[in-house]
């Protein structure tokens, strides 16, 4: 007999009873901002995003945050909940999210001093270091009216369709503000004591339950770890728990750090559920169901934490924007065919920054299921796949699944491309899940994987293919520098293949995305000789050694939970160059290249914009920078110049009349980068 999901993951997939309802499993979707909740227009689609996770068996979704009035507005015209028209405007997500057999709970999020609009304001006049406009200090009236306008969104919420509500008291928005001191100075009932600075969140939670009844889910969403200065004390969010759970919470689900904190908390490198520890001291506190959260992507990580009575129910959000099934795979032993969500942020929170629609960079379908719709085909071709880099990947999967014929070659012995070298960056570990996943991917639909074999124009030209897919990818583009034929210059590939090795002094040419990247690599103690190939999980810091490195106090001894960072010594002097006088690093993504910066800045690694490369001798590499002479006086150069593309074949297919798509690296080096390189191959797939 073949085990069920209760085998599999007795704890994942144990029912929890909250008296008047029981969801199915331990599984809720996190609340996350599409791009789509603001205009009414996107209702549809927002609908079709969340049906298809219903589908997928999440035990409850919770929405995007949405505002209680126009002050807690995150960006002007955001979506709020305050009359009946926006009511409406809802029932065709709770419509479409219950016929699949799904529940949700609508976010209320009241930005406070996050606000990127003049309206904003908080509980103390004040300017976050993330928005250009100064909140101003809430009157005592607009602090109570505030709280009403929290219950009376919950209300509307209910008539909506919903399941439930989440109140947002984490990640440093008002809620949260006004339980610090770093914001709340204020001497009224509202501040002066921690007490009267809990009063807020708890008055909204008592209001919202008289308002709503007893058979509606609250959620509480709880800052467990503000690592912020004057951020609450251990004792304060303890103590806040159990006044939320006397006010009538049904769930308390945790956040940790305000989105001001200079701690990274979701960012690939953050180890997998590093902050569980914090969420299982507040379960010791009150007896209500309490959800962890923060970089847990898979079901043996979310099981483990279950088992071990750290959490009652586990909290992911980008995990869904990567696989709408991860709850069915998990309960059909299909963990292997999960699409892990890798922490990029590349194409869901860099893109709420950039005010674009959110996607995902492993899953380009994500938020875009009406739009991207892979359809059965009705004519079953043969095509070739030629590179199997991402670009290659999702083109041949995405192929296969719609029903073609598919054949992949790749001239190298492993499947990947240059995304294989990603995985070899300290902090990158979470990248070699992609690769499992399209290994098994390509197993599953029946592709025929040609490993090692360099495909030829005359082979493809005489193979009788429907259709040619070019995913040839890119090669590291060389410099001109006089001396860069030395011994001692190498490419970024033949440093992380660990073709060569590297002496103690390092120049990087090139401060892109890779130039970051070899610098972690060089400057990370554990890397500082041998290179290993890492396989899934392996290598990742364990949460203390990461905590240790970043000043994070899991025991909260002082208010916000920050500690003086112990960082390692780096095995290396390094030196970041680029031609540009820009900021180096200035390209990186807007949510983790501020991480990429100060982790190189703090391992001493000195950055030299508007660097012109004279010429590498014995003595080491000669810039010129501004109208200054330079010697950097380094064992080795590592160059990071970025890349040319390789489409030899193309000329030759054309011209026999082959019907060829070019894409990846192949078709634009440029800026090429995996969300690009899959999106790119899906896209191309999806119209054969
Ligand atoms: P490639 O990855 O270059 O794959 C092309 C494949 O085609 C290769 O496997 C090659 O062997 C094969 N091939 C070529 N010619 C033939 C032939 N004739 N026959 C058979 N096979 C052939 N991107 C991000 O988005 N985020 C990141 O954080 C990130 N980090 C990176 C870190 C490092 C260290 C590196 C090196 C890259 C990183 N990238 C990152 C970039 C990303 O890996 C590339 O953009 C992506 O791999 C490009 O995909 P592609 O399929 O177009 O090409
Ligand atoms: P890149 O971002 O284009 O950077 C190339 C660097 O080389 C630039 O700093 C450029 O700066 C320099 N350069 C270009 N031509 C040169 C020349 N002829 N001589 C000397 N220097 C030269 O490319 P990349 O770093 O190779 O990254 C490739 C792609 O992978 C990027 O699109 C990136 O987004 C992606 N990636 C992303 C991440 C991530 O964390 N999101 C990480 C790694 C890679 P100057 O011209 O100023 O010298
Ligand atoms: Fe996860 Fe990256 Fe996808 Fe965002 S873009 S959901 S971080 S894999």
């Amino acid at each position: 007999m073949t085990a069920g999901p209760a085998e599999r993951y007795p704890h994942l997939f144990t029912p929890l009873d909250l008296g008047f309802t029981t969801l199915p499993n331990r599984v809720l979707m996190g609340s996350m901002h599409t791009g789509l909740e603001d205009r009414p227009k996107h209702a549809g689609r927002l609908a079709e995003f969340y049906a298809e996770r219903a589908r997928g068996g999440v035990g409850l979704i919770i929405t995007g945050g949405y505002a209680p009035n126009r002050t807690g507005w995150l960006l002007p015209l955001a979506g709020k909940m305050t009359n009946r028209r926006e009511v409406d405007r809802h029932r065709a997500i709770t419509t479409a999210v219950h016929d699949n057999g799904g529940r949700i709970a609508l976010q209320l999020l009241h930005a406070g001093r996050y606000a990127y609009h003049p309206l904003s304001a908080t509980a103390s006049r004040s300017k976050a270091p993330i928005t250009p406009f100064r909140a101003r200090g809430m009157t005592g009236r607009e602090v109570a009216r505030t709280v009403d306008d929290f219950a009376r969104a919950a209300v509307l919420a209910r008539e909506a369709g919903y399941d439930g509500v989440e109140i947002m008291g984490s990640e440093g928005y008002l809620i949260n503000q006004f339980l610090s001191e770093r914001v709340n100075r204020r001497t009224d009932r509202w501040g002066g004591t921690p007490a009267n600075r809990r009063r807020f969140a708890t008055e909204i939670v008592r209001k919202t339950r008289a308002a709503v009844g007893d058979d509606f889910v609250v959620i509480y969403r709880l800052s467990v770890l503000d690592l912020v200065d004057q951020g609450q004390t251990w004792e304060d969010t303890t103590a806040l728990a159990k006044e939320i759970e006397a006010a009538g919470a049904t769930l308390l689900n945790t956040g940790i750090g305000w989105h001001e904190s200079r701690v990274p908390t979701i960012v690939t490198s953050v180890p997998r559920a590093a902050f569980a520890d914090l969420t299982a001291r507040v379960r010791d506190e009150v007896s209500l169901p309490v959800v962890a959260s923060n970089r847990i992507n898979m079901p043996e990580t979310a099981e483990e934490l279950l088992a071990r009575g750290d959490a009652d129910m586990i909290s992911m959000a980008r995990p869904f924007l990567a696989d709408a099934d991860w709850v069915a795979k998990a309960a059909d032993g299909r963990t292997d065919e999960i699409n892990t969500c890798i922490g990029c942020n590349q194409a869901c929170l860099d893109h709420v920054f950039a005010h674009k629609t959110v996607t995902c960079l492993v899953n380009p379908r994500a938020v875009h299921e009406t739009e991207l719709v892979l359809s059965r085909t009705r004519r079953v071709k043969r095509v070739a796949v030629v590179g199997a880099g991402p670009a290659g990947l999702a083109a041949a999967t995405t192929a296969a699944e719609r029903g073609h014929e598919v054949t992949l070659f790749e001239a190298a012995d492993a499947i990947g491309g240059q995304f294989r070298l990603a995985r070899r960056i300290p902090g990158k570990e979470e990248f070699a899940e992609t690769l499992r996943y399209f290994t098994r991917r390509l197993e599953v639909l029946g592709v025929d994987v040609r490993l090692g074999h360099t495909a030829t124009a005359d082979e493809l030209i005489g193979g009788d293919w429907d259709d040619v897919v070019l995913a040839t990818g890119v090669t590291p583009r060389a410099v001109t520098i006089p001396g860069s034929d030395r011994p001692n210059v190498h490419s970024y590939a033949e440093v992380l293949t660990g073709a060569v090795q590297v002496g103690r002094r390092v120049a990087v040419v090139g401060a892109g995305g890779i130039g970051f990247d070899i610098c972690e690599f060089l400057t990370h103690s554990a890397h500082s000789a041998e290179i290993h190939d890492l396989e899934v999980g392996q290598e990742a810091p364990s949460p203390a050694a990461w905590m240790r490195e970043w000043g994070v106090d899991p025991t909260v001894a002082r208010p916000g939970g920050l500690a003086v960072a112990e960082r390692p010594e780096p095995p290396r002097q390094v030196y970041l160059l680029q031609r540009k006088k820009s900021r180096v690093g200035a390209g990186l993504g807007k949510t983790t290249g501020w991480v990429h910066r100060k982790t190189l800045k703090e391992r001493g690694v000195e950055f030299v914009p508007g660097a012109a490369y004279s010429r590498i001798d014995d003595e080491g590499l000669h810039v010129t920078v501004g109208d200054r002479s330079r010697l950097l006086e380094v064992d080795d150069v590592v160059i990071c110049a970025g890349q040319e593309r390789r489409r030899e074949l193309y000329d030759d297919l054309v011209a026999a009349g082959v019907s060829t798509h070019v894409i990846g690296g192949a078709d634009v080096a440029a800026e090429l980068d995996a969300q690009r390189a899959i999106a790119q191959g899906t896209d191309a797939a999806a119209t054969l």
